[in-house]
């Protein structure tokens, strides 16, 4: 119905799952075009940043250091 188009409906809707390194790279390259509306699900709600996990697990940084919401 034409009195109910939205511009937003033009966007090619993208669905990325995982929050991971892979999920937020693919999200910073779309979300620079006005082309794509995205959504982003996870099981989480943060972003994990696994490279200074073992850091946390022998107590030289606290948990919230290493996982970001997103
Ligand atoms: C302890 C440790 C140290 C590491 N150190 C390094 C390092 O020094 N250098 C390096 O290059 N790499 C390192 N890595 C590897 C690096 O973390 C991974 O290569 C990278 O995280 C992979 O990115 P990804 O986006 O594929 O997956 P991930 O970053 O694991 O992201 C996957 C996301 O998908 C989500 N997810 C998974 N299943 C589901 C589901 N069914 N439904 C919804 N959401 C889901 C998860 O919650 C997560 O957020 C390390 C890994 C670990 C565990």
């Amino acid at each position: 119905m034409a009195s109910g188009w939205r511009k937003s409906d033009e966007k090619q809707h993208v669905v990325i799952i995982g929050a991971g390194f892979g999920g937020l790279a693919c999200i910073r390259k779309l979300r620079k075009s006005p082309s794509y509306r995205i959504t982003l699900i996870d099981r989480n709600p943060y972003h994990l940043f696994a490279p200074l996990l073992y850091q946390v697990a022998t107590a030289g940084l606290p948990e919230d250091d290493i996982a970001f919401p997103v």
